[in-house]
This record gives C-alpha cells, sequence and structure tokens, in this order.
C-alpha cells in the first residue's frame, strides 16, 4: 500500500516524501479513505501510531478543496488533552500543509500563557484550531471565536481528555458546534465513558482498530532490573555509560523527583534537565527544545509533562519510578520505539516495588526476566505491595493539579492496580 493509493493530492503527498514517510502506517490506511468520504471514525490508536497523519491529512484535503467564510469563523477543530500535543500537532498540520496552494491557517490555542496573542491571532478567523478545551471555552467567552461553521471536528486522545476531568467542557463546546459535521474520534484505550461519547458524537462511524491497547508497540524490549531504591541514580549513570545511551527519557513519580534525581545526574557530569507540569510553559517549552536538539542527554520527568511527547529517535525510556497503573505504563514506553524504529524501556524493580511491577506485568500479559547488573545487586528483600508515592498536596484549595492527580488515582484503581 502507497500513499498515492490512497488519494492523496500532490502536495500533501509532496509533504510526504519530505517527512521520509515511505508507506501509510496501519492507522493510516484504515482511518484516511474513511475520512476522505467524509465519513465519521471512531479510531483505537496508540501514539506512535501515526494517527496524527491519519486524520490531519485527510482534514488538510477537505479544507483545501472549500474556502474560510469571512469573520471568525473556523472550519476544523482539534481538541486534545495538553498543551504538550496540541503544540505537536499544530506543528504536524504545518508540516503536512505547507506545499498546498491556498495557506491554511491553523492556530494552537492552550492555557497557561496569555490569551491575548491567542485573540489576536483569532482575528479572522482559523481553518483550523488546536485547542484545550478549557482555554478554547475562554476565546468562547471572550467572543473571541466562532465555532458555528465547524464543518470537522477531532477529538484526540479522548480518553485523557475525560480522564483529565474534561467532559463537562468538552460538553459545552460539543453544544456550540453545528451537528451536520464530520467527527474523527481518537482514543488509545474505550473504558465506558469514551464508549457513551464516542455513541453521542458520532454518526454511523467507521471503526477503526489497529493493535489491541494493552499491549505496548512490537519493536521495545523490555527489561526488568533489580536494584536498592537509594542506588537507582548511579545505576542509571552506570547504564547511560556503559550502553552510551545517547537520549534518555526517565519517569519518576513526583515533581520534586524530577528535579532531584536530574539535579545528582548533572552533579555526576551528564547533561540533564527536569520536566513537570509545574514548570512555566516557557520552561517546559525549553527543557523539550534542549533535550529534542540534544543539548541535554537525559530528561527526568512526571506522566503528567510526558504525556503524548513525541521525540524523534528517543532510543531509552527509563522508569526509575514505576508508573502507578498498566496503562500508564503503555503510555510510557510507546514514548520509544515509535513509527518502527527500535526502542528499550528499562524498569528499575525495588523492594518496595516488586509486586507492583508483577500486576503491572499481569495487566499486560508480560512475564520479564529479573536481571541484576554486576556491582548493583540489591541487597534489600522484597517488601508487600504498596501504592506507590503520588506526590499529593496537601492542605490546598483543590487545584487542577489536584484534580488531575485524583483522576491518575482513580485510573490506577480502574485498572486494578
Ligand atoms: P503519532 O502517532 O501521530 O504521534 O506519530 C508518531 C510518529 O510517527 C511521528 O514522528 C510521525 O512523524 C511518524 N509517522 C507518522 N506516519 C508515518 C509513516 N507513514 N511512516 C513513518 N513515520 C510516520
Amino acid at each position: 500500500m502507497t500513499f498515492s493509493a490512497l488519494k492523496l493530492s500532490v502536495p500533501l503527498l509532496r509533504a510526504i516524501v519530505e517527512k521520509g514517510y515511505e508507506k501509510p502506517t496501519p492507522i493510516q490506511i484504515a482511518a484516511i479513505p474513511a475520512a476522505l468520504r467524509g465519513a465519521d471514525v471512531w479510531a483505537s490508536a496508540q501514539t506512535g501510531s501515526g494517527k496524527t497523519a491519519a486524520f490531519a491529512l485527510p482534514l488538510l484535503q477537505r479544507l483545501a478543496a472549500g474556502r474560510r467564510p469571512p469573520g471568525r469563523f473556523v472550519r476544523a477543530l482539534i481538541l486534545v488533552p495538553t498543551r504538550e500535543l496540541a503544540a505537536q500537532i499544530g506543528e504536524s498540520i504545518r508540516r503536512y500543509g505547507r506545499f498546498l496552494a491556498e495557506p491554511i491557517k491553523t492556530l494552537v490555542v492552550y492555557g497557561g500563557v496569555s490569551i491575548n496573542p491567542q485573540m489576536m491571532a483569532l482575528g479572522g478567523g482559523a481553518d483550523i484550531i488546536v485547542a484545550t478545551p478549557g482555554r478554547l471555552l475562554d476565546l468562547m467567552e471572550h467572543n473571541a471565536v466562532s465555532l458555528s461553521a465547524v464543518a470537522v471536528l477531532v477529538l484526540d486522545e479522548a480518553d485523557r481528555l475525560l480522564a483529565l476531568g474534561f467532559a463537562d467542557e468538552l460538553a459545552r463546546i460539543v453544544a456550540q458546534l453545528p451537528t451536520q459535521r464530520q467527527t474523527l474520534l481518537f482514543s488509545a484505550t474505550f473504558p465506558p465513558e469514551v464508549d457513551a461519547l464516542a455513541k453521542n458524537l458520532l454518526r454511523d462511524p467507521v471503526r477503526v482498530a489497529v493493535a489491541s491497547t494493552a499491549e505496548p508497540p512490537p519493536d521495545i524490549e523490555q527489561r526488568a532490573i533489580e536494584v536498592d531504591a537509594p542506588r537507582r541514580t548511579q545505576l542509571l549513570r552506570h547504564l547511560i555509560q556503559t550502553h552510551g545511551w545517547a537520549r534518555v527519557l526517565v519517569f519518576v513519580a513526583t515533581k520534586y523527583a524530577t528535579e532531584h534525581v536530574a539535579d545528582k545526574l548533572r552533579r555526576a557530569g551528564l547533561a540533564a534537565d527536569a520536566l513537570h507540569g509545574e514548570l512555566s510553559q516557557g520552561a517546559r517549552t525549553d527543557a523539550l527544545a534542549d533535550f529534542k536538539a540534544a543539548k541535554t542527554h537525559v530528561l527526568v520527568a512526571t506522566d503528567l509533562a510526558a504525556r503524548g511527547l513525541d521525540i524523534v529517535d528517543l532510543p531509552v525510556v527509563v522508569n526509575f519510578d514505576l508508573p502507578r497503573s498498566a496503562t500508564d505504563y503503555t503510555h510510557r514506553i510507546g514514548r520509544t520505539g515509535r513509527a518502527g524504529a527500535r526502542g528499550i524501556a528499562v524498569n528499575f524493580i525495588t523492594a518496595e516495588t516488586h509486586a507492583h511491577f508483577r500486576l503491572i506485568e499481569k495487566r499486560n500479559k508480560l512475564a520479564l526476566a529479573r536481571e541484576q547488573i554486576a556491582g548493583f545487586e540489591p541487597e534489600a528483600i522484597e517488601a508487600p505491595l504498596t501504592a506507590p508515592a503520588t506526590g499529593g498536596i496537601k492542605g490546598k484549595r483543590k487545584s487542577k493539579k489536584d484534580r488531575f492527580r485524583e483522576a491518575l488515582a482513580r485510573e490506577s484503581s480502574e485498572t486494578g492496580d
């Protein structure tokens, strides 16, 4: 199967060649013809499957064939759970659309940064808006945008949108959209709430499922290394040096741990940085840009910060702290081995987390051999199962982040971990 067989237009095919894609991924083969026909699509797809192009290419083709009405109208709306994902999708759309005869005005809007430039940019409308729900509602309340001409709605990572508590925001946004429209819904998992949302929003959809949701992509070598908790940083350093890993994404449980571990690695002479949700947007963007540009070699992150990130050429992911749930495990290790590249996912198993890791394995139908590294053999013995640290904030009003943590905790209990 080739991209041209999917009946994509010449300017889009040119952009695909320029991106270096040789053939469409399974989700693209399944979703692009349906989306080009104007059908609704209900797709189960992980990040890394090529899902962005699966909705962005047909969307661009459709928009290129028509015109935007004058005024504050928007022709297509892409809703996503996080700012990083919004930025990433905006960037992909610009790349895919760059050879189109008429430019497709694409705006990315999210919270945590000043609203004024976004309001200014929306003057005269836009062809595509990629948005997080909260900020889009703010813009709607300021009359900065009208959704009455939206012809295509895309919900990306719908499960995350709901897990983050965006159900009300989604309902308020959808109420403003024309009922005559195309809707494309992508989700890695389909818990009952997502099913209900899909049934409510989609009309006679084409169902597309390319990979079982619980199984990680096949090209990832997964390892489980036993180590005493206090020696994990040293072991990490040792592994990075002995294997010559050029770029490593390290997951820890808390914001504090990101700073602490990054600091210890820096003191050991490694170019390391921290990424967590409480950094300013500027600091997050910089940390990510430095990592992508190989200025930093190790990025120590929380789940929140790393969700949906697409870092090309990321050979290694390390679970310094184990994820809370089996689903999070899949998300985390899916950061590597993307679009056919090989990746390595390393899990550090300490005395406290043996039992927790066994649950993750059971859920994901895995059985990894336990390894010990010479010089780092653990002395501590296995402890009974305890919940991993959550890093919650006490004595404060419920913030958005507290809601997020609660949602994560709920998700963990749903998966039985
Ligand atoms: P996504 O699942 O949309 O986050 O895409 C994951 C990665 O796969 C991105 O780096 C894309 O640029 C890349 N990609 C998407 N489609 C293809 C393709 N057909 N061939 C090779 N790489 C692709």
